[in-house]
């Protein structure tokens, strides 16, 4: 096969694979092509090739789609966004028609409705991750390339908020001034692993985590000196992960300066987020996934609403100002201490909430007579597990709104659900993560 090395070859683009790498055949071939786009006829350089694939490279687009416009951000090799070259109105057909496609494949016929985008889909974001590595010039903070852990330089980023690209100049120059040292993968050694980045869109605070392999965290009063003045800075907090392997934040923090917690605000609910808290990464269309979940709860005021996968107990929450009682399960403890203190602060005493996996307490609680008269789940990538989606089936409430951040495993549970006494209603996809190929679905299902 190595007289195909650094072949070039002239390619029609058929699809894009869930990575977004764009799909051509050659001899018998599927030949995967990063940057490419479907329908474009591209000029290609074969490497990596195996019997049934190959892996290539982007030489010159021949024939270009007509929607593909420039790319928005500077940084073009981070692996961050996967079509940011697919002009905007049809990255969102396109997820409306990724949705349709993997719902069909599970025979699944509902009509997926157009995909809700944003006005200005250009940083949007709310939460940054920088991972802290040794570059040529020292310390450096960025991204991981596409399918590795090769760090790409970058302070600003064209889907985060204006203002991180400042502090991340500002911690990374503390750390080279003061010989911060840089995390090593290989030798599991270093004092700075990550670079954690929060801001509440409503309220303007910013909370700050630095992720640690140790304990030690030197020159702590420097750093806070070099942040002085940054508007908004609330928290600025210590993480410590001593454990090897992709996890991002370990179960302890420290706090160094501000408040523990950060707040935001969604359609008049206050919310303070703790640095171990699921928060939706886009706030501004958060209130419209929060306002869709809510419309096809379809609540009177009488309803006991059970909200799975709770987080901070925001779906709970907007669902609490309309519904009789509002049950909110989830895995993390301090998204539940979140949760109850945020039900406190915005007055709502009919919002309670429990620590746990959906799968273990939900059964429990139907044993104890417990029941619903509407579901909502917002699983993890995962989906439901089997347990909960039996318990639901014996609990039979009236309407499920299921919020999915993955299509397969949402037309997995549909399919699941729709076999045993349950219809599918709607089907909507909001466009929570302009530019990459996430898509973020609510869909309603009622009792037959
Ligand atoms: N509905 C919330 C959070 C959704 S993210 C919001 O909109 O903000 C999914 C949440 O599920 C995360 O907070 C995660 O910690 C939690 N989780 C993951 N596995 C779980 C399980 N088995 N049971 C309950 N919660 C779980």
């Amino acid at each position: 096969m190595t007289e195909y090395r650094q072949q070039q070859v002239e390619l029609d683009i058929i699809g894009l694979t869930d990575k977004g790498d764009g799909i051509g055949q050659w001899q018998g071939r599927k030949i995967f092509v990063p940057g490419a786009l479907a329908g474009e006829r591209v000029a290609a350089r074969l490497h990596g090739i195996k019997p049934g694939y190959a892996q290539a490279e982007l030489i010159e687009v021949l024939q270009p789609l007509a929607e593909r416009v420039p790319h928005f951000c500077p940084h073009t090799e981070c692996g961050g966004c996967q079509i940011p070259v697919l002009a905007y109105e049809a990255q969102l057909r396109l997820k409306q028609q990724q949705v349709q496609a993997v719902l069909a494949a599970r025979g699944l016929a509902a009509e997926v409705q157009p995909c809700i985008g944003m006005d200005e889909p250009y940083r949007y974001r709310n939460k940054a991750l920088y991972a802290v590595r040794a570059g040529a010039d020292g310390l450096e903070l960025g991204f991981f390339r596409k399918l590795s852990h090769a760090l790409v330089a970058c302070d600003d980023c064209g889907i985060q908020h204006p203002q991180t690209g400042e502090l991340v100049r500002r911690v990374r120059t503390w750390a080279r001034r003061y010989g911060i040292q840089p995390y090593d993968e290989q030798q599991h050694s270093g004092q700075l692993r990550y670079l954690m980045l929060r801001h509440g869109e409503q309220s303007g605070e910013w909370m700050l985590v630095l992720v640690t392999l140790g304990e030690a965290l030197p020159h702590v009063s420097e750093l806070l000196a070099a942040l002085s003045g940054m508007p908004g800075l609330t928290s600025v907090l210590q993480n410590i992960n001593p454990a090897r392997g992709n996890r991002i934040l370990g179960p302890a923090s420290r706090l160094l300066q501000g408040e523990p917690v950060i707040e935001d605000r969604i359609d008049g609910l206050r919310f303070h987020i703790s640095p171990l808290s699921f928060f939706q990464v886009n706030p501004r269309q958060t209130g419209q996934l929060y306002a869709i979940t809510l419309q096809l709860a379809g609540l009177s005021g009488q309803e006991t609403v059970f909200d799975l996968y709770c987080g901070i107990g925001t779906i709970s929450l907007s669902l609490a100002r309309q519904a009789k009682r509002v049950i909110g399960v989830e895995l993390v403890a301090e998204a539940i201490e979140d949760a109850r203190h945020n039900a406190a602060l915005n007055e709502l005493t009919n919002a309670e909430f429990h620590v746990g996996k959906a799968e273990e307490v939900v059964p429990a609680l139907y044993a104890e007579g417990v029941s619903a008269d509407v579901v909502v789940v917002d699983p993890p990538r995962k989906g439901c597990d089997a347990r909960l989606l039996e318990t639901m089936l014996a609990m039979a409430p009236r309407t499920l709104v299921y919020v999915s951040c993955d299509p397969g495993t949402l037309a997995r549970d549909l399919a699941f659900l729709t076999a045993h006494g349950y219809r599918l209603e709607r089907v909507q996809p909001v466009d929570m993560f302009p530019h990459t190929l996430h898509v973020e679905t609510v869909a309603r299902l009622v009792r037959v």
